[in-house]
């Protein structure tokens, strides 16, 4: 089944000129939902992985079924005051201005294997904070998986040699 059937581009969301890449079409349909998540699990499950961090929001979904295939934990990495323990935080640079990410400090444990997931690799910073999370807390970061990369934006670049695994290029 060709899956970027299922995701919408929507102009000037959620700023005018920018292009946004909408995955409920593909979310709402069980038959692509369940694809994509057999592509996604066929990278990595045999790689014993302990966790499977989702990021928020849009990494939470698929985030969710990947932990639940794999019989591993799911970590929630979120937006700065959501959590509501102790947390570490990682902050990165935007286009203007900065944002920041969370993870409880008690989220992972040292040499734990870890599955980073997101919806969407644009330009990596958010993926690269999530990794910097996962380092400082000891966690072996397995693979950084998508539902799709943005390939034009080379957000790979800023991964370093962590392996990328994504379901739909564009
Ligand atoms: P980056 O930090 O790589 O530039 O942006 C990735 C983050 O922004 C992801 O958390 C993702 O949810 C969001 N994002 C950026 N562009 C899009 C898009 O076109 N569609 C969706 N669904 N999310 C996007």
């Amino acid at each position: 089944m060709p899956l970027k059937k299922y995701i919408r581009d929507i102009q000037d969301f959620p700023k005018p000129g920018i292009g946004f890449k909408d995955i409920t079409p593909l979310l709402s349909n069980p038959i692509a939902r369940q694809e994509t998540l057999d592509l996604l699990l066929s990278t990595v499950k045999d790689k014993k992985i302990d966790k499977v961090i989702g990021v928020e929001s849009r990494g939470f979904f698929f985030g969710i079924l990947l932990a639940e295939a794999l019989n591993a934990g799911f970590i929630p990495v979120r937006k700065p005051k959501k959590l509501p323990f102790e947390t570490i935080s990682a902050t990165y640079d935007l286009e203007y201005g900065t944002d920041t990410l969370e993870i409880h400090i008690d989220a992972i444990e040292k040499g734990d294997r870890v599955l980073i997931h997101d919806d969407v690799l644009a330009t990596g910073g958010t993926a690269k904070a999530v990794c910097e999370l996962v380092e400082r807390l000891g966690g072996e970061i397995v693979q950084c998986n998508f539902l799709m990369e943005l390939s034009f934006l080379n957000g790979r670049e800023k991964l370093g040699d962590n392996e990328i695994f994504a379901a739909m290029t564009y």
